[in-house]
């Protein structure tokens, strides 16, 4: 270990691998290694590790459960941090529920139901972690993330404390944490409704998914923004590149708009099919698709073009 990984591990409680795979943290399950892979034990745990990689000037990144991430084939420089479903303690007041950022965003419905409370169907189907919700405020054309959101911890290493969603800058598919946060607890405002009825939606959602997307295949869902008034996927199936294959990658021949892993695929395999698909669409549609998949760790920058890696 290098003289700051030991340090980490010295300090932090938790799980701390070195030189972890990440491809199988993801569910596109590409990419290569984090130099420091941590799961801190506690709250205190958290604390510290913030306060470690800033006194140490070591970068930082959040993963939740991968289902937006693409990971760089070199791997991830520094520290990613996973949080543990249990890191907080669930609260519950008249209306509100407040669960841990780590949870898997289906704990939301699960527990929501469980209390008699609705409002958040939108989320059946949507992978990952609550954490990873809220910065992606993800979801639907039915609803989103900052439509359920009241409060969100957020954790730094000058401490941690609880903000209005009001402050987050919740946009389409994006929200604006300060550098460096983390989210650690998400407080939603959810009603007491029939569950039943819930419950019914979500399973019409989970259907319509199952019909339209590869969910069979190791994907991270849609990859481009949809540009206003259209959709990436009719854009990228109107260039011809429904099916297309580089490597491993393909652009899914259920949805357009998702890439999946048919085998091997690396990510410049994937890079190569979001770049053409770019380019393509650009020159003769004239529509510039932007990325919604996060991209992580040390790309090439011939494979980046202009695209942005964390
Ligand atoms: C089959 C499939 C279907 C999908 N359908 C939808 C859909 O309908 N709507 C939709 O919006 N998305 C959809 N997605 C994408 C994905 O599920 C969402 O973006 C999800 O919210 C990502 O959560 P995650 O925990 O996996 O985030 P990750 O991919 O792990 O991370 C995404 C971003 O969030 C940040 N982040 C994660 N946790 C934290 C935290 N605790 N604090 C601060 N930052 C954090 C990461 O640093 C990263 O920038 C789909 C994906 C798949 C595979």
């Amino acid at each position: 270990m290098t003289t700051w990984q030991h340090e980490v591990a010295r300090r932090v409680r938790g799980e701390i691998v070195r030189d972890a795979p990440l491809a199988p943290r993801t569910t596109i399950r590409v990419g290569g290694p984090a130099d420091l892979l941590v799961r801190p034990s506690d709250p205190g745990a958290l604390a510290e590790l913030l306060r470690a990689v800033r006194e140490l000037g070591v970068p930082l990144h959040v993963l939740g459960g991968g289902a937006n991430t693409l990971v760089a084939d070199a791997g991830v420089r520094g520290v990613v941090l996973r949080l543990p479903p249990d890191l907080a303690p669930e609260q519950v007041s008249p209306g509100r529920l407040v669960l841990g950022a780590g949870q898997p965003t289906s704990r939301l419905w699960v527990r929501a139901h469980a209390l008699g409370l609705v409002g958040m169907e939108f989320v059946a189907g949507i992978p990952g972690t609550l954490g990873g919700a809220v910065a992606m405020n993800a979801g639907t054309r039915v609803g989103e993330m900052k439509d359920i959101v009241s409060r969100v911890e957020l954790a730094t290493a000058d401490g941690a404390g609880f903000v209005d969603a009001a402050a987050l800058g919740f946009a389409y598919r994006t929200c604006r944490l300060p550098a460096g946060a983390v989210a650690t607890r998400v407080e939603l405002a959810l009603r007491e409704g029939d569950v039943a009825a819930s419950e019914r939606v979500m399973q019409e959602d989970r259907d319509r998914r199952r019909r339209t997307q590869p969910l069979d295949r190791p994907t991270f869902g849609s990859t481009f923004r949809n540009p206003p008034g259209d959709f990436a996927g009719r854009l990228i199936e109107a260039v011809g590149l429904k099916g297309h294959r580089i490597g491993g990658a393909l652009w899914s021949d259920v949805h357009a708009n998702f890439v999946v892993n048919a085998g091997g695929a690396t990510a410049r395999d994937v890079l190569a099919l979001v770049n053409v698909a770019r380019s393509r669409v650009k020159d003769r549609l004239g529509v510039a698709l932007e990325t919604e998949v996060r991209l992580l760790g040390e790309f090439l920058a011939e494979d980046l073009q202009d695209l942005r890696a964390s």
